[in-house]
């Protein structure tokens, strides 16, 4: 590619013209202009690269242009490029087995759908008609989706201006560093957890509950890990009330962690997985539930009352195999585990030891968040002031990050080497060394 700055400046101003965006007053947007990308590295028309510790929204798990990717979709587009959700074809079949191969035994169904979002709408809908049951339970610190149930069943702040579905209803889930329970230990901080789910199930009537529906680990929350204890009691709660568990693995799945799915690291199995990002990295929009036997078997006689024109669409379908496999071939969840014990988690817990300012870092894989307060006595988080300037300063140095509220989250591609990490940790020892507060 030949730089051509002044492209950028085209980009931009079509964008301000024309382009509206998402969560965003839209006045005073600038978005960053990026123009191409090569695994953890993105840059714009001038040339100018960044090393991508976002992977996007937390998605480009495989990297940026990952050659077998592009190419798998490319034969697909001149196969055939679009068919209808009731056909069969090879490419969905091929995807489909090789999801249904990852998760635990006793899941062989998959139902495609666009993203995120509309993986747990219908996760829902499937609870709902399974159990014959309305509510649905989810946490205040959680992200979901921004469709009807989806964007309700959230708890952070893009709830409240959407809050029209109905049969929601919101618990505190563990954070133990801001613990809502007075806990001091993280098997405290479970044990409490579990005692307020309970009392909130039993206060709303099992009977009236569907589901129970949870990130395995919260993402744009904050990478809360659940302590130990918490997702088997909450699996516990819910099949003593004949409520189905969904676990959201669409941030936190196909790699993040450094295994295949989040709950594989916990004393946990779902009634659905739901599931999208990291599947093909995004490079076409997809997401989808994974389906147990008895609530797939239920609609043996039943007519499921959901679908989309676009649920198993072939090119993203060609997408997910080609991922998966190289993913599997290449090694890239096991990079992605190695990475974050042998390089991320220790070069944090030394910035961690050297500025004040980090409160805490949590994390595992290529899914970190360190937290960032003013006061490391009081937790008190660091302004939005200081967040922007922080973004500004990593931007300049050459690293696009993600932030959420007081949190830098460190999530590189799962194809991150360590060199590329040891830059990163140049560049925010660098920023956070700056006099911030
Ligand atoms: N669930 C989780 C945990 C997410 O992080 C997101 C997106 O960030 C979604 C659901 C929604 O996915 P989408 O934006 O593809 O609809």
């Amino acid at each position: 590619e030949t730089p051509n700055p002044d492209l950028d400046a085209i980009t931009a101003e079509l964008d301000q013209r024309h382009v509206f965006h998402s969560w965003s007053a839209q006045a005073a947007l600038a978005p960053f202009v990026i123009a191409g990308g090569r695994g953890s590295r993105v840059w714009n028309h001038e040339g100018t690269s960044y090393l991508d510790f976002s992977s996007q929204l937390v998605n480009v798990n495989i990297g940026h242009q990952h050659p077998a990717v592009i190419s798998a979709i490319q034969e697909q587009a001149s196969l055939l490029a679009t068919i209808a959700p009731a056909t069969a074809n090879l490419a969905r079949g091929e995807a489909a087995k090789r999801i249904a191969d990852r998760a635990p035994e006793g899941f062989n169904k998959v139902f495609f759908t666009n993203g995120g979002a509309d993986a747990n709408e219908n996760a829902i809908r499937m609870a709902r008609q399974f159990t014959g049951r309305d509510k649905v339970l989810s946490t205040y610190r959680s992200y979901h989706g921004n469709t009807g149930s989806a964007v309700v069943a959230t708890g952070d702040w893009r709830r409240i201006p959407n809050e029209y579905a109905t049969g929601h209803v919101h618990f505190f889930g563990p954070y133990a560093y801001r613990s809502d329970f007075w806990a001091t230990t993280p098997e405290q901080e479970s044990e409490r957890a579990l005692q307020h789910l309970e009392r909130v199930i039993l206060s709303e009537g099992p009977a009236s509950i569907a589901a129970i529906l949870l990130e395995t680990i919260p993402g744009t929350a904050g990478v809360l890990l659940p302590p130990p204890g918490y997702l088997a009691g909450v699996r516990e709660l819910a099949t003593r009330h004949g409520i189905m568990l969904i676990l959201d693995e669409v941030m936190c799945g196909f790699g993040r962690t450094g295994r295949w799915f989040a709950f594989d690291g916990y004393d946990v199995v779902p009634d659905l997985i739901t599931f999208a990002k990291g599947v093909n990295s995004g490079y076409v929009p997809v997401g989808g539930v994974v389906i147990s036997d008895p609530i797939a078997d239920f609609f043996n006689d039943r007519v499921f009352p959901g679908g989309l024109t676009y649920s198993g669409h072939p090119l993203a379908m060609a997408s997910i195999v080609a991922a998966l496999d190289t993913m599997a071939s290449e090694g890239i969840v096991e990079n992605a585990a190695t990475v974050g014990r042998e390089h991320i988690g220790p070069a944090l817990a030394a910035l961690a030891e050297k500025h004040d300012i980090i409160g805490e870092v949590r994390g595992e894989g290529v899914f970190w968040a360190v937290e960032l307060v003013a006061d490391r006595a009081t937790r008190q988080p660091v302004s939005a002031a200081v967040m922007g300037r922080i973004k500004r300063e990593l931007v300049a140095r050459g690293l696009l990050p993600f932030l959420a509220d007081n949190r830098i989250h460190v999530v590189p591609p799962c194809v991150v080497t360590p060199e590329e990490v040891a830059e990163a940790m140049a560049i925010y020892d660098e920023v956070l060394s700056l006099d911030l507060i």
